[in-house]
């Protein structure tokens, strides 16, 4: 196969646009993709000051990658975890990308903050820790964010994360989450503006510009990640790309564009956590009542 624009012969075929591209055009083509994610959702601008979600992971350095060499300002935030091994391998990766471009990365301990690490807070207060884990990097990216004067928080979501959450939503009806799911989240009471500049790539599209640009990041998965239902969707929707290329792409792209509409989006109303100032539906936020019950049952 030959590369679409230049003729050489290219490193990747990307079937659901029906083109390879050599390595210089591949990298061409996902700015592109970063850049048409940006302007069509009106995702940011060149004067916003964006801080991306650094886990040491392809998608968040690729993201932090392609918005340096587009010309954005963005510095990365890292949230060392407390995860055994895991943590401080990833952390490790993510600051030897920001040395090697010369980007600012700001690293917060959470067991330095509350005392606890996510295992040991979710094993505290009794709940998984995947859903301990989400409220927390929440909780602390919106501090950061709204502490240090950033715009938005950008995540590395890609258009295989987006679109297994949109199967997961439709197969489970879940009308409020479909009328709200978008690449951009604008911001509200006491919390910081998300957006996903990645929406148009695919994760084998990431995982492939890592490799062109050199960007060593942590292969292994969280070792308390196992056995998410996200997965199955992830496999289930691959299966139909693979019969029908391009398939996760109008599933996603065509649901923002004209799904979207048809769910009502009820957006919860939030005011200041008593405690913390953030966005809350109730009087506490979620962070708080987590810290709160795991200090409870440290005295228990
Ligand atoms: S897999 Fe779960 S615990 Fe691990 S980083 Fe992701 S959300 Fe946190
Ligand atoms: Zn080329
Ligand atoms: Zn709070």
């Amino acid at each position: 196969m030959k590369c679409v624009t230049c003729g050489e012969p290219a490193i990747i075929d990307i079937k659901r646009h029906n083109a390879g591209f050599c390595a210089h055009h591949f990298i061409e083509h996902v700015h592109r993709q970063v850049e048409r994610a940006i302007s069509s959702f009106r995702l940011f601008s060149e004067n916003d000051r964006l801080l991306v979600a650094v886990s040491g992971g392809k998608d968040s350095l690729a993201l932090w990658d392609i918005l340096n060499s587009l010309g954005y300002n963005a510095e990365g935030l890292y949230l060392h975890l407390g995860i055994e091994g895991y943590s401080d391998r990833s952390q490790q990766k993510a600051e030897a990308f920001a040395t090697r471009e010369k980007l600012t990365l700001h690293c917060i301990d959470v067991q330095k903050e509350t005392g606890f690490s996510i295992p040991g807070l979710a094993h505290r207060v009794r709940f998984e820790p995947c859903s301990v884990c989400g409220t927390v990097k929440r909780y602390f990216m919106n501090r950061f964010a709204a502490t240090h004067g950033f715009d938005l928080i950008l995540t590395g979501h890609n258009l295989d994360d987006e679109a297994a959450t949109l199967l997961g939503n439709l197969l489970h009806w879940q009308m409020g989450y479909l009328g709200r799911q978008s690449p951009l989240l604008p911001q509200k009471t006491g919390l910081s503006g998300k957006a996903k500049p990645l929406v148009r790539l695919t994760e084998r599209e990431t995982a492939a510009y890592t490799v062109v640009r050199g960007i060593d990041y942590i292969i292994e998965d969280c070792p308390l990640s196992k056995g998410a239902t996200s997965i199955g969707y992830k496999e289930a929707l691959n299966m139909l790309e693979n019969l029908s290329p391009g398939t996760k792409h109008h599933f996603l792209l065509g649901f923002l564009k004209r799904g979207k509409a048809l769910f009502p989006g009820d957006t919860p109303q939030l005011s200041p956590c008593k405690n913390c100032g953030q966005g809350t539906t109730g009087e506490i936020c979620s962070f708080c009542r987590i810290i709160e019950k795991a200090a409870r049952n440290d005295s228990d």
